[in-house]
């Protein structure tokens, strides 16, 4: 059994985000998509709408994976899970940077388990979650971006006073 762990702020779920699940499932017996509860950035959905929005939205394309939270530190679930690889997206070269630092200090400190990099779909590769956060918030469309589910919730986030929740103090 290979297990690899796929983690994220997943803030919300993006289409960059399900192309990576796919290729991964390819790779892997089992995917455990983990969404960081304790990330330092401030999210627009709580944990369990981020764990929602990927349920529906993995269970809707038929992708089997393991959707669970992510509280403390992500080699120590990778190694309490059994997981040999973490699976991160790159879409540029900005990414990549961080990214190499991350993935030294996870081997630094769990040397057994890989990290390995995937690419997504041309078409997604200037896609993020933040920027598709910055469109919902000025009313813009972002349905080629994301799942049906994920458009409907960004909508009735910022529905009320267009803040999303975070009206400045
Ligand atoms: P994090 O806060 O951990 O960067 P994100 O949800 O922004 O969380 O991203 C999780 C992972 O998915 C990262 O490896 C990121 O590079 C990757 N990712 C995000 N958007 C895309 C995309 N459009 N295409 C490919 N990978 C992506």
């Amino acid at each position: 059994m290979r297990r690899a762990i796929y983690p994220g702020s997943f803030d919300p779920t993006t289409n960059g985000h399900l192309d990576v699940i796919e290729r991964a499932v390819k790779l892997f017996d089992e995917v455990i998509v983990a969404v960081a509860a304790n990330s330092q950035k401030r999210a627009l959905f709580t944990v369990d709408e981020r764990l929602d929005l990927l349920r529906r939205t993995t269970a809707e394309r038929g992708i089997n994976v393991i959707v669970s939270q992510l509280d403390g530190l992500l080699v120590e679930k990778a190694r309490a899970r059994g997981a040999v690889a973490i699976v991160r997206g790159l879409r540029a070269v900005s990414d990549f940077e961080f990214e190499f630092q991350m993935a030294l200090m996870n081997r630094k400190l769990v040397a057994e388990v890989e990290t390995i990099f995937l690419m997504p779909k041309e078409e997604y590769t200037y896609l993020s979650s933040r920027i598709v956060k910055e469109i919902a918030r000025l009313g813009g469309d972002v349905s080629a971006f994301v799942p049906d589910c994920v458009a409907a919730a960004l909508r009735e986030k910022f529905a009320s006073d267009g803040t999303g929740g975070h009206a400045p103090a």
